[in-house]
């Protein structure tokens, strides 16, 4: 089981900043920037290539919501797109999932994920 699945089914915490029946969103414990999310559909396929159109679409739908909420309430400058296929472009956890990472134009040290939760819940 991945660790994205014991935090789908809440057997480890998270902080949760989306749910639907198809996909979570969660604050990354090792943020590279203060409200770095991560996107990730619920049924387990290895990474985004291994998606089906329609589930990937909705994915980037998603993460286009998500994203605009993050830039809105943090006062983002910027924001990255980033998911990993295969370890040896840095892939660790092996089910799908974006990572979206605000950019700012002065550069901070990532803020406590609970005080950004508390910013960009959206559930
Ligand atoms: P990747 O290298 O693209 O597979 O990214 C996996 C990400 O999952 C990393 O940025 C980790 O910090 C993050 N991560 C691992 N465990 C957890 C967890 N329990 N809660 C939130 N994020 C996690």
């Amino acid at each position: 089981m991945t660790i994205f699945e014991k935090i789908i089914n809440g057997s480890i915490p998270s902080f949760k900043v989306y749910e639907d029946e198809k996909f979570i969103a969660i604050l990354d414990i090792n943020p590279t920037r203060t409200g770095h999310t991560l996107v990730i559909p619920k049924k387990v396929k290895e990474n985004v290539l291994q998606e089906d159109s329609i589930t990937r679409s909705e994915l980037f739908e998603l993460s286009t919501r998500i994203s605009n909420n993050l830039m809105d309430k943090l006062n983002a400058h910027g924001i990255k797109w980033i998911t990993n296929v295969n370890s040896v472009a840095g892939q660790e956890v092996f089910h799908t999932h974006i990572h979206l990472i605000p950019y700012y134009e002065v550069s901070i040290e990532p803020e406590a994920n609970q005080k950004i939760l508390n910013l960009i819940k959206m559930v």
